[in-house]
């Protein structure tokens, strides 16, 4: 079945307040909180992610994303840590 999510980010754009980051490890490891279901994790960003992750300028029109949102391909968005995001997140569908 074809990924019906066109990566716009708008399910990422206000989810900084329930996305607390407890701890990290430089730019590549990440203690996680996420407090919209209690749910801690630990997240490793490497390779073209990290190069987004710390590309942070851009999400300053931005500031109540979740601190793991980047600006992607066009107008799109990318999960930097999308392998290890939380299973809220991986249940999302919006279409
Ligand atoms: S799940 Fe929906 S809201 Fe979230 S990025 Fe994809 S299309 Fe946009
Ligand atoms: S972890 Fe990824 S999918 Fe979940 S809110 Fe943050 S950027 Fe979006």
């Amino acid at each position: 079945m074809a990924d019906p999510c066109n990566r716009c980010g708008k399910c990422c754009l206000h989810m900084r307040r329930y996305m607390l980051v407890e701890r990290s490890i430089g730019d590549t490891q990440h203690f996680c909180h996420f407090i919209l279901t209690k749910e801690r994790f630990f997240a490793r960003i490497g390779g073209e992610d990290l190069v987004r992750f710390r590309d942070s300028d851009r999400m300053k029109q931005y500031p109540d994303s979740c601190p793991f949102l980047r600006p992607g391909e066009d107008e799109s968005f990318h999960c930097t840590i999308y392998s290890f995001r939380p299973d809220h997140c991986r249940r999302f569908f919006c279409a």
